[in-house]
């Protein structure tokens, strides 16, 4: 097929991919590693999660035995999921993460904020 020809095929053909934010995301597969989400109640304090993450994404916090963590630092390799003996981490299938604030609430887990994780 000659240049033109197949430039004007792809002018006048429907794109390959989804039209998203005009659409909605599609559906992802399961074992999907999204967001990060932690359960505070399920949480036993152990620090494993904190042992074995590989960005330091997560921090102990000593007075409520809790831990707390900035998204922003995470690459989702779903390691500190695997480990926890509680089930208290989860891979999310939430992937709409961009934002233009670092400071974005979604991007904080546990009691985060007050602790300036982003640093
Ligand atoms: S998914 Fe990986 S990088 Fe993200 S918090 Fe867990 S261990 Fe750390
Ligand atoms: S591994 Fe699970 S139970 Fe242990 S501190 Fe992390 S979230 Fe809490």
């Amino acid at each position: 097929m000659g240049l033109v020809s197949w430039i004007v095929r792809n002018l006048f053909s429907r794109p390959m991919t989804n039209r998203f934010p005009k659409t909605p995301p599609v559906p992802v597969p399961e074992g999907f590693r999204g967001k990060l989400q932690y359960d505070p109640e399920k949480c036993i304090g152990c620090q494993l999660c904190v042992r074995v993450c590989p960005t330091q994404t997560i921090k102990f916090l000593p007075e409520e035995k809790k831990i707390a963590f900035w998204v922003g630092r995470c690459v989702f390799c779903s390691q500190c999921v695997e480990v926890c003996p509680t089930g208290a981490l989860q891979m999310s299938k939430n992937f709409l993460l961009a934002s233009d604030d670092m400071h974005d609430e979604r991007y904080m887990g546990g009691p985060a904020r007050r602790r300036g994780m982003e640093r």
